[in-house]
């Protein structure tokens, strides 16, 4: 059932977004070679509680999932394109990592999710590209997500940006509805036709997230039961905002402001 926030939920969501935004700012700072992925972990952990709020994540139990989620955020490395668990297996970075930070927070019962791609130093040119390509297409689809397009509209408007770049998405992995539970109707794919799907509407508040592949968009799940990675090993990238539709141009809710 796809749900419409009332503008007192909305406000709600905003302040969340916002310390959500700031949080991932933070994380991302930190993000240097020699540090643990657990550090990140826990910091992510620290940071949402130093504010009352709680990581939405944590303990949570996805449809199809064996276990709970036993992490506060989501750390994906290089091959890994989502849910990379940081501190079971601790691993710490290294100069020309591409680092996923994912991150949800419950602040006064709703919830946002955002995430965000770095590079650990410099990195090569190829990766600063999928980043750069990733982070647009995010863009992209943001801008389609006006009340009266469809949920098509966004899945195109990703899908025509990045095809002349030459990267692939990451297949069966989607944006989501979310505010009341961490995912939500309607599903939002990364690719679609104009004109199809569910009509957006006023109130609505959906995560948008492109999640592209140098190589193939064949991905794996991981024994852990959480991490997703690439069939062929190449690298992936991963930009998330949550948005609320209105009847003109989307309010991004995960972004300092
Ligand atoms: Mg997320
Ligand atoms: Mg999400």
């Amino acid at each position: 059932m796809i749900t419409i926030k009332t503008k007192e939920e909305i406000e709600i969501l905003a302040e969340g977004g916002k310390r959500l935004a700031f949080i991932l700012q933070k994380l991302a700072k930190m993000v240097a070679p020699g540090v643990s992925t657990k550090e990140l972990d826990t910091c992510a952990q620290e940071f949402a509680l130093a504010g009352g709020d709680t990581p939405s994540f944590l303990h949570y139990q996805p449809d199809g999932a064996k276990r709970p989620y036993p992490a506060s955020l989501c750390v994906s490395l290089n091959d890994e394109v989502v849910h990379g668990i940081p501190n079971e297996k601790s691993r710490r970075l290294k100069d020309g990592d591409i680092v996923s930070l994912d991150m949800g927070i419950v602040h006064k019962g709703l919830i946002t999710d955002s995430a965000v791609t770095v590079i650990v130093g410099k990195g090569d040119a190829q990766a600063r590209k999928l980043l750069k390509v990733t982070r647009d297409a995010l863009q992209k689809g943001i801008e389609a997500a006006r009340g009266g397009n469809r949920i098509g509209d966004i899945g195109h408007a990703i899908e025509t940006f990045v095809a002349p770049h030459g990267f692939s998405h990451a297949e069966g992995l989607a944006g989501h509805g979310v505010g009341y539970a961490v995912h939500e109707d309607p599903y939002v794919p990364n690719t679609g036709r104009a004109g199809e799907g569910v009509v957006l509407k006023a109130g609505m508040v959906i995560a948008i997230e492109p999640m592209l592949n140098e190589g193939t968009g064949k991905i794996k799940l991981d024994q852990d039961g959480y991490t997703f990675r690439t069939r062929d090993g190449k690298r992936s990238a991963h930009f998330e905002h949550t948005i609320v539709i209105t009847d003109g141009e989307p309010i991004v809710l995960t972004k300092n402001r």
